[in-house]
């Protein structure tokens, strides 16, 4: 377990690797992708993985690579009024290049505000239908003065590649369980920030140990990565993948909500339930819909994983959201730090909870002449414990897990853990 200091600590370190990010312009391709991933890379040797342009993956295609250098609004003096270099929000994601002069009835056509909060930015993009444009506050359109403005956007579409990245960690057996996040937001902190900080925190620490499972992270663009990570490992999803868990916006001040997985009771969303409620955090637990982020993928019926998704105010459902408003104020280093050490109970159950088999099954064995009792001795949790190792020695019939005897005792499942490793370690159950 981790300490608060522990969990403190990795807090700030997220919160300074979120910082980082901020700035940069990612899109679903492109150079800010490949410096987020490289900046992802100081802390883990991520696996680089470059898809080139018109490679068909599952029923799309990779699209062509969107750069930009530099875009902006300028006025008849030559001032900038809108900048591409004061926030990368202001440039509609994947505009194509323009270089124009136009009067502001002209241009308006091509500028995106947020009336209701007028001096937020709004995140727009127009990925399959080429267009250009730009996002400013309400306030900034309204000073503006009729007149003649100087636009331009200094961006390239071409071939090039579709970027993402892995990260292993080995377990003791090759099943897997993905983790995923979307790394194809700009300058938006919880909403991809967070969740690329949190799933490399988390890779750390499971690096430290050997998990049983196999650990498989997956850092790539929202849609088009998953479909072509997805595409590109359909034969190993359907024989290694048994679990996974998509992290998006993981880092603001509200509840932790788990979405279910298609399938509804996979493991993944007992797991979830179990240590939700066990630790008494604010939590909602949500039914799956075909939305939201790349669970959306995961869970299509043809593979049908048991994904679910751990976010903390889900999708959408703050005003802050893709918005300028999801900046660095709106996420906190606390937040992201109860998100990790949520992530780690859920991974460390899931991680033990295995079936075992009885090999003492025609009335209770002896456990005083084992020393069972004896090491309970003193525990102020020692009925709990014996408790727990009757309820192991009953349900360990080959069938049930242990995450079933919790569940079905109402016991916490570190003491239904505990009473197995006892009872393997006396010669009584088998894994
Ligand atoms: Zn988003």
């Amino acid at each position: 377990m981790t300490t608060g200091d522990d969990t403190k600590a990795a807090g700030e370190e997220m919160y300074a690797l979120v910082e980082r990010l901020y700035p940069l312009c990612r899109s679903i391709t492109g150079d800010g992708v490949r410096a987020t991933l490289d900046i992802v890379g100081e802390y883990l040797p991520l696996r680089v993985h470059e898809v080139p342009t018109g490679t068909r993956v599952l029923d799309w295609t990779v699209p062509q690579e969107w750069n930009i250098r530099d875009a902006y609004i300028a006025d008849a003096a030559g001032n900038r009024v809108v900048d591409f270099a004061a926030s990368s929000l202001h440039v509609l994601g994947y505009s194509v290049p323009v270089s124009a002069t136009m009067p502001l009835a002209e241009l308006r056509e091509h500028l995106h505000t947020l009336p209701d909060h007028p001096t937020w930015v709004p995140y727009r993009t127009s990925y399959y239908t080429p267009d250009w444009g730009f996002c400013l506050s309400q306030e900034t359109l309204d000073a503006l003065p009729d007149g003649e403005y100087e636009v331009r956007v200094d961006s390239t579409l071409a071939d090039g590649h579709l970027t993402y990245a892995e990260y292993v960690v080995p377990g003791q057996v090759a099943d897997e369980v993905i983790v995923s996040c979307h790394v194809c937001h700009p300058s938006l902190a919880n909403d991809n920030l967070a969740g690329i900080a949190v799933a490399t925190f988390l890779a750390r620490a499971l690096a430290e140990q050997t998990p049983w499972y196999t650990y498989r992270f997956l850092f790539a663009p929202g849609t088009i990565g998953a479909i072509t990570w997805l595409a590109r490992n359909a034969e190993r999803v359907e024989r290694a993948v048994k679990h996974g868990l998509v992290l998006a916006c993981a880092g603001d001040p509200g509840r932790l909500t788990y979405k279910r997985s298609r399938r509804g009771d996979a493991e993944i969303d007992r797991v979830m339930r179990n240590v939700l409620q066990a630790s008494q955090r604010p939590h909602e637990i949500r039914e799956f819909t075909p939305y939201g982020y790349d669970e959306r993928q995961f869970c299509s019926p043809g593979f049908d994983l048991g994904v679910g998704s751990l976010s903390r105010t889900p999708y959408a459902g703050y005003p802050e959201y893709h918005t300028s408003a999801d900046n660095l104020d709106f996420v906190r280093p606390e937040a992201m730090a109860d998100t990790l050490a949520l992530c780690r109970e859920a991974f460390s159950v899931l991680d033990r909870n295995r079936r075992y088999v009885n090999l003492s099954p025609y009335g209770e064995p002896q456990l005083g002449r084992r020393g069972l009792y004896d090491s309970l001795g003193g525990r102020s949790d020692a009925k709990q414990a014996q408790l727990a190792m009757l309820w192991v020695l009953s349900l360990s019939d080959g069938t049930h897990g242990l995450l079933d005897v919790a569940e079905r005792s109402g016991l916490p499942f570190d003491t239904v853990a505990a009473a197995a490793d006892a009872l393997h370690d006396a010669g009584l159950i088998k894994a």
